[in-house]
């Protein structure tokens, strides 16, 4: 496999935000958000080159009880879901970050997916409202995973303006995400937008959803590699 990074913090995002966490980083992604914030994340022949008995080794030393395989797009190495089957068979609880435009359904039913849906402006932030219709569906999600998603997963929107905010409270009505998933995370990107004014839509909205935050840049700084 080849792994960018594995190293201790804290989960800054999702419903286990607190709690202290080793993340795995699997190189390489199918996708170029505007947005990144893990660009170190994104060549497929980025990191270094181990055996999974390693990285399981390594995941493990870090000695939390929560672990975070993510990305880049993780499920897009073939051995991501041995790995996460051997970090649960250790007894951890295990969540992977995904992009969710790969099969879902190849992970172990005990982890927890946390599917980051990219809106259809997420690589077009500069066409002009009106040239992609409101209700058009996020381009690189694959519609097949809806039904593999469960009560133990959660699925975030980062957005930027409210135009991305509406889209993402549209879709995940319309789609039937919000009874499907567990949790339903809106966030701002960090940065491009107050998450007070996330928080407003969301009260507004009167839909069940949550804000997303980012502890660790909250913590120690947008530039924290932590
Ligand atoms: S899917 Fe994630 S890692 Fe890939 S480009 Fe988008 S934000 Fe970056």
């Amino acid at each position: 496999m080849r792994i960018v990074e594995i190293f201790r913090s804290i989960q800054g995002e999702g419903t286990q935000a607190g709690r202290p966490c080793t993340f795995v980083r699997l190189a390489g992604c199918n996708l170029r958000c505007a947005w990144c914030d893990t660009p170190c994340g994104q060549d497929v022949a980025g990191g270094d080159e181990r055996a999974l008995p390693d990285v399981v080794a390594a995941a493990l030393a870090g000695g939390t009880p929560l672990l975070c395989v993510t990305g880049g797009e993780p499920l897009l190495q073939p051995g991501c879901p041995e790995l996460v089957g051997a970090l649960l068979a250790a007894g951890r609880d295990v969540q992977v970050f995904t992009n969710g435009s790969l099969p879902l359904d190849v992970l172990p039913a005990a982890a927890s997916r946390v599917v980051d849906v990219k809106s259809p402006w997420a690589h077009r932030q500069d066409l002009p409202d009106g040239v992609l219709p409101p209700d058009t569906p996020p381009p690189h999600f694959r519609t097949a995973n809806l039904a593999a998603l469960g009560p133990r997963d959660e699925v975030k929107f980062v957005v930027r303006d409210r135009r991305e905010f509406d889209w993402a409270a549209a879709w995940a009505g319309s789609s039937g995400l919000l009874d499907r998933a567990g949790t339903v995370w809106i966030g701002a990107a960090w940065g491009l937008l107050d998450p007070a004014r996330v928080a407003d839509w969301i009260l507004a909205s009167r839909l069940p959803l949550r804000l997303g935050l980012q502890w660790h840049k909250i913590l120690w700084g947008a530039g924290t590699r932590r």
